[in-house]
């Protein structure tokens, strides 16, 4: 009786709306396929730290024109963390350009943006009347070591900038191989305060007095403890 009693046992409980299938087995575990390296970065990624996501703020509000770049280690010590890409910065009326910029710190652009405005333009305004357009760079990031060392330069980091000169709206242009010695006393005078503004800015700063390889840049570092030749 058991055999033909099941089969209207189970009509009963469909009717009722129960569930008497069994279930299907559960197919063998799938292997995953492979996320695409953007994809995997993303998931890898953590979210920036508050430290990191208040420094871009400060940027935006500087009113600078940047990108932020994934980290990226490069192996040997060299990587870019929290750091972004500047298109451009602004002064106190206006915006200038930038040369040979590739990624810097966060930290590293925050600082650079505030010497920019008030220590680059301002001071080209008013010793050299003019205000300024662009500055120039020989680069930022570079897994080197600092030279005739097996230290690894703050570059490595992208936490170093080399200015090599400034170009103003009136066309001229001020560097500091061809003005630091040979320039008008004017123009002497605005590259000593531009470099005595970035000494209140960075951690290290090297100019023409440091050694001849810093004869045609300044090499502005956010790390340091004022170091300032
Ligand atoms: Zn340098």
């Amino acid at each position: 009786m058991f055999r033909s009693a099941t089969p209207a046992l189970m009509l009963a409980l469909l009717a009722a709306g129960c569930t008497v299938i069994p279930e299907a087995p559960r197919p063998a575990a799938v292997r995953p396929v492979p996320a695409p390296a953007s994809y995997a970065y993303r998931l890898a990624a953590p979210a920036p730290a508050p430290s990191a996501r208040a420094c871009l703020a400060d940027l935006g509000v500087r009113r600078a024109a940047f990108t932020p770049l994934p980290d990226q280690y490069y192996g040997a010590g060299c990587a870019t963390i929290n750091s972004v890409r500047i298109a451009a910065l602004s002064g106190d009326d206006g915006s200038f350009g930038l040369t040979n910029m590739g990624p810097v710190t966060c930290d590293m652009a925050d600082r650079f943006a505030g010497w920019a405005r008030f220590g680059v333009d301002r001071a080209a305004r008013q010793v050299l009347g003019s205000a300024l357009v662009r500055i120039e760079t020989m680069g930022s990031y570079n897994c080197r070591n600092v030279a005739g060392t097996d230290r690894r330069s703050a570059h490595a980091q992208a936490n170093a900038i080399d200015v090599s000169g400034f170009v103003l709206a009136d066309g001229r242009r001020i560097t500091v191989l061809g003005n630091w010695t040979q320039g008008s006393p004017a123009e002497r005078q605005f590259l000593h305060l531009v470099q005595t503004s970035a000494c209140k800015r960075f951690g290290t700063v090297l100019g023409p007095e440091y050694n001849p390889a810093h004869r045609n840049h300044f090499h502005v570092e956010a790390s340091g403890n004022a170091f300032c030749r």
